[in-house]
C-alpha cells in the first residue's frame, strides 16, 4: 500500500470509484475519463508501479487480471473488447500502479495514452 498512489487508495477503499468487481487480489472500476462507452481499469491490490517491476511471484495475479477483464467485459454485455496496458511514461502511462484498460462499445482501434 502506497499512500501516495491513487489506485492503492481505491484498492483500500479510501478513495471512491465506481467499482465493478472486487476480491482480495483484484479490483475493477470505471475509468474517470472514459475513452469508450465501456472503459474499466483492472488493477491488482498489490502495488506494482509498472510491468517492469513485475516478477515471477506476480505471475498468477497478472494472469488473473486478464481473466477478470474478460469477466467484467462479458458481464457488461461485451463479447468483443480491447485490453491494453501502458508501461512507462513514454508509452502513455500516467498512473504508476499497474492496470489493464478494458475498452468496449465502439469499433475503433484507438489506443489509450
Ligand atoms: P494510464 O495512462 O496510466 O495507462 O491510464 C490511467 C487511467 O486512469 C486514465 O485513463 C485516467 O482517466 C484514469 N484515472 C486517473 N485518475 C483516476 C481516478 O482518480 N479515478 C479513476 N476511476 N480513474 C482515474
Ligand atoms: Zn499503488
Amino acid at each position: 500500500m502506497d499512500q501516495n498512489c491513487i489506485f492503492c487508495r481505491i484498492a483500500a477503499g479510501t478513495m471512491p470509484a465506481k467499482e465493478l468487481y472486487r476480491d482480495d487480489e483484484v479490483v475493477v472500476f470505471n475509468d474517470i475519463n472514459p475513452q469508450a462507452p465501456f472503459h474499466a481499469l483492472v488493477i491488482p491490490v498489490k502495488h506494482l508501479a509498472t510491468l517492469n517491476e513485475a516478477e515471477a511471484v506476480d505471475q498468477a495475479v497478472l494472469g488473473k487480471l486478464m481473466l477478470v477483464a474478460k469477466q467484467v467485459a462479458n458481464a457488461a454485455g461485451y463479447p468483443d473488447y480491447k485490453v491494453q496496458m501502458n508501461c512507462g511514461k513514454g508509452a502513455g502511462q500516467i498512473v504508476f500502479h499497474i492496470h489493464l484498460h478494458v475498452l468496449a462499445g465502439r469499433m475503433s482501434h484507438k489506443e489509450v495514452g
